[in-house]
């Protein structure tokens, strides 16, 4: 992002748009503001969710030198708003207001802080039309898919004001007779949150809530392409009684704001979601002050169809799981794995279902495709396509940008897809689906399992005995068997190899913020 952020700060206005034919459209398009989201954002203004300043110990505050950041539209090109970008200085401040604010809000009862949660949770659902609003303009997925991620998001404080209560110890038989051995749970103390910005609410929640809940306090960095709807959840956290310096949201600067968390003693914990080159750097510049650290990064999931899957569940499933957001997802199906006798049946109907998808403004009914995040994902997009084609692969349906524009892509499908082009290797990130043969269950596993990455992987199959065993032998953190949305907050979420460390979600996702404590009584046998 950094290098990206640099590019988008260099034309000013629209930020998104960086290519030559695209910042052509730029002037004009930056001007007007189209009727529907002018409505909404004013809307949005007038109920007090609209905030462009960031939070610090309980004040909304603008950057300390008055520089702002614009947040657009990526479907239009569109200003939403100007907001504080901040940097190493309000950032020392807000870890400092929630290193004060942390002995008296972990010492409140587990009861107590389940309340606030609570009725944090009550008011993101009370708002979730506006929230979902403020996702789509800014984010630009489909309206009804940005208000199920406002449940979704939402879903983690509900779960983490529950959990709260059961952060139990533990009571060890002693090793010596006039000896108690106990085990305390206790919060790691000040978090350093780091997120993007394809889930601008629930990447902040399923980080958030597990820290408030457990003690610990938060400084909260969103992406600085979607940091509106981060300052709309915080003011209703603010609403709810989340006390001062608890919860703090700095964007802007992302490197000098990352090195301030990373270098302050103070931060005890790091916890990052978004790509694997980025949470490489923070994890070794953790290592000076030997913070605890999560990582949820980048994934390369395959979707294997095998020939005794029921082939409409394994269309709906892989539909599902490869065109959620437009593709952008890190659980995204990046590879489908197709099993030689279904490979033709399955490339028909997968294409005509993905014929049936919509793109178009988030905002218009019935959109289910909306556009990429910016103009540097849908290059990469193209480039992964022409190098596909290039070096074989044939594109059945879509393989150009959208007619409508902008960052617009066409949802296509590929087939003939080999292991040494680039869309096998890395992220896609986008509306594109490859599909590669396989002729055997130790092929597939084989080929889903020749990735640095590890975060989730499909299957789709009618054989009980082979979902288990394909299950076992994939190396990801998270399995959908017959099923291509598997993300829920009682579940834990999380990669294994380069796709991260650590869980998010359910009593797995708690552990990550708290510490072990072994208290040794002696000397009890004294009367
Ligand atoms: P990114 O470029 O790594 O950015 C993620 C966050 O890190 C943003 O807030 C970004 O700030 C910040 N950042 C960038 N450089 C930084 C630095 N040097 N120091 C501190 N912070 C820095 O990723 P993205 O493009 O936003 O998100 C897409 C990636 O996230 C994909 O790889 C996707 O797979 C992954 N992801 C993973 C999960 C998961 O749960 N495993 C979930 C969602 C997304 P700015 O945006 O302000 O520059």
């Amino acid at each position: 992002m950094v290098v990206g952020a640099a590019a988008r700060v260099a034309i000013g206005g629209c930020r998104r748009l960086v290519s030559s034919h695209a910042s052509l459209l730029v002037s004009s398009q930056c001007r007007q503001m189209s009727m529907d989201a002018r409505s909404v954002s004013e809307k949005l203004r007038s109920s007090g969710l609209l905030r462009t300043q960031g939070l610090i110990g309980g004040k909304w505050i603008d950057s300390y030198d008055k520089t702002t950041i614009k947040v657009t539209n990526p479907a239009t090109g569109e200003i939403i708003a100007d907001v504080a970008r901040m940097g190493v200085k309000e950032t020392n401040d807000a870890i400092a207001s929630s290193y004060e604010a942390f002995p008296s809000w972990s010492r409140l009862t587990a009861g107590e802080r389940s309340k606030v949660l609570r009725r944090w949770y009550d008011l993101l659902l009370a708002h979730k039309e506006e929230l979902g609003q403020l996702i789509t303009l800014e984010q630009g997925k489909p309206l009804k898919e940005a208000i199920g991620e406002v449940a979704y998001g939402a879903s983690f404080i509900e779960y983490y004001a529950e959990e709260a209560k059961r952060v139990y110890g533990d009571i060890i038989p002693p090793n010596m007779s006039d000896r108690r051995l106990l085990v305390l749970k206790q919060p790691v103390g000040v978090v350093g949150a780091i997120t993007p910005w394809n889930f601008p609410l629930a990447m902040i929640t399923r980080k958030v809530g597990p820290a408030l809940a457990s003690g610990c306090t938060v400084v909260v960095k969103p992406s600085e392409l979607t940091p509106l709807t981060a300052l709309a959840a915080a003011e209703l956290a603010l609403q709810a009684g989340v006390p001062p310096g608890a919860l703090n949201v700095v964007m802007g600067n992302a490197p000098e704001i990352g090195d301030a968390l990373l270098s302050s003693p103070q931060v005890r914990k790091i916890t990052f979601t978004g790509s694997t080159a980025v949470g490489k750097k923070l994890m070794a510049a953790a290592a000076p002050t030997v913070k605890k650290v999560s990582l949820e990064l980048g994934g390369n999931a395959p979707s294997i169809i095998f020939d005794d899957a029921d082939l409409e569940v394994a269309v709906k499933g892989t539909l599902a799981a490869k065109f959620r957001n437009s593709g952008q997802t890190c659980v995204c199906a990046n590879r489908v794995l197709v099993q030689d006798g279904i490979y033709d049946k399955f490339a028909e109907a997968f294409s005509e279902a993905v014929q049936k998808l919509e793109v178009g403004d988030g905002f218009k009914e019935g959109t289910t495709q909306g556009p990429l995040i910016n103009d540097a994902a849908i290059q990469k997009v193209e480039s992964f396509v022409q190098d596909a084609v290039s070096k074989g692969a044939k594109i059945i349906i879509g393989g150009k940008r959208h007619s409508l524009g902008m960052t617009f892509y066409e949802p296509t499908v590929i087939r003939d897809v080999m292991s040494n082009m680039l869309m096998s290797k890395e992220e896609i990130f986008g509306p594109v689906a490859p599909l590669i043969r396989f002729k055997t269950e130790e092929d597939a596993i084989r080929i889903a399992n020749d990735t640095i990455a590890g975060l989730a992987a499909y299957i789709f199959t009618n054989s009980v005995q082979r979902s288990w065993r394909v299950s076992e032998a994939l190396e990801y953190g998270l399995v959908g068997v017959n099923e291509g949305l598997i993300s829920t907050e009682v579940a834990p979420f999380g990669g294994v190899k380069q796709s991260g460390l650590g869980r998010e979600g359910s009593k797995y996702g708690m552990d990550e913020y708290l510490e072990i404590k072994y208290v040794c009584l002696g000397d009890m046998n004294r009367q």
